[in-house]
């Protein structure tokens, strides 16, 4: 089969079209041949060594939608020709997180294109349980992208215990995760506010739901606290060390600011003071678990969170696709159609 291969870890430079043998199920494992590869910023990171693949040459990619087209022994749930969508959570599936629902803490917990081959390839081998059914009218493209970011974003509410009566802002709005998280806070009938540097982002946030938006690189929580009264409860962050200090000051008393990522530095100061006489709550939080993945494509089925498509490239061209994520102005999400 035809698989976009990563030689090295020198970044998108390092990637090349290539052959590899078919890949086999095994028992209990199901083969998909991919319709939709779905990028996130996660993959320009590993061809960086971020983290290191387990072998190289690597094949990225950790979303993506296909059909299912050979079974492996003991797989009862899927037959060929079924349509799927990939959940890129890989786990033991057999340990004490695995099975309550906790894969995300399990030792061997990893994200599909991160160490073991992921989907940007014609087919690609996974567990069956990593499989749920596409939904007859979700578009490849959604089908094929909304899962990792908007799963992530899902979890990052659930954990942080986002109320319908409380508000959310969300810091550096237009990001896979950034945007899922605006999205399903309004589905969940909360009040959003947003920031961000590019005001076309801001005036995207608004056009679905958001009350209000602001620049990420101004004081921002002042007017947070104009509008909101006492702050926001719950502020979602994944640029880090840029906006840190703005979000904890937008915090309401008992607010929870709840952190993803740190694409702007990693490195933040806090004061303690403020953390206990406002109560706060920090909360780290990465990929979802199966339910939450379940729940997430619940949402965008019944049509509570639409999935922006940024762009979708050709097979051949999904290099430009790595550039477009990199450049940071994408806007939604990015597919690769791989067949
Ligand atoms: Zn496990």
């Amino acid at each position: 089969m035809r698989a976009w291969l990563l030689d090295d870890t020198t970044g998108i430079d390092a990637l090349r079209l290539g052959e590899v043998s078919d890949p086999e199920p095994g028992a209990g494992e199901v083969r998909v041949r991919m319709r939709i590869a779905g990028l996130n910023h996660l993959d320009v990171w590993v061809t960086q060594g971020l983290p290191k693949p387990k072998s190289l040459p690597h094949i990225l990619g950790g979303d993506g939608a296909g059909v299912v087209d050979m079974i492996g022994e003991g797989v009862t749930e899927w037959a060929s020709g079924d349509e799927v969508i990939i959940n890129p959570s890989l786990s033991c599936g057999e340990c004490e997180y695995c099975t309550s629902d906790n894969m995300v803490f399990c030792a061997q917990y990893t994200i599909l294109g991160e160490r073991e081959p992921g989907t940007l390839a014609e087919m690609i081998v996974l567990p069956a349980s990593n499989l749920f059914r596409k939904p007859a009218e979700l578009s490849w493209e959604v089908a094929g992208t909304f899962g990792l970011a908007s799963s992530t974003a899902y979890r990052m509410l659930d954990r942080a215990g986002l109320q319908s009566t409380e508000t959310v802002l969300v810091v550096g709005v237009g990001g896979g995760v950034s945007s899922a998280a605006a999205l399903i806070a309004r589905a969940m009938g909360a009040r959003v506010l947003v920031t961000s540097r590019d005001r076309a982002k801001i005036e995207w946030a608004i056009a679905h739901g958001a009350e209000a938006g602001f620049d990420s690189s101004s004081e921002f929580s002042k007017e947070v606290k104009a509008l909101t009264g006492r702050g926001a409860n719950v502020v979602v962050e994944n640029v880090g060390q840029a906006t840190w200090d703005q979000s904890f000051r937008s915090l309401a008393p008992g607010g929870r600011l709840v952190v993803c990522g740190a694409t702007a530095g990693s490195k933040v100061e806090l004061s303690l003071p403020v953390l206990w006489f406002k109560q706060l709550g920090i909360i780290g939080s990465t990929m979802a678990n199966r339910s939450q993945f379940a729940a997430t494509l619940d949402l965008v089925e019944a049509g509570s969170l639409p999935i922006h498509i940024d762009q979708v490239f050709s097979f051949e061209g999904a290099v430009d696709a790595f550039r477009r994520l990199e450049s940071g102005d994408q806007l939604g999400k990015v597919a690769v159609r791989v067949s």
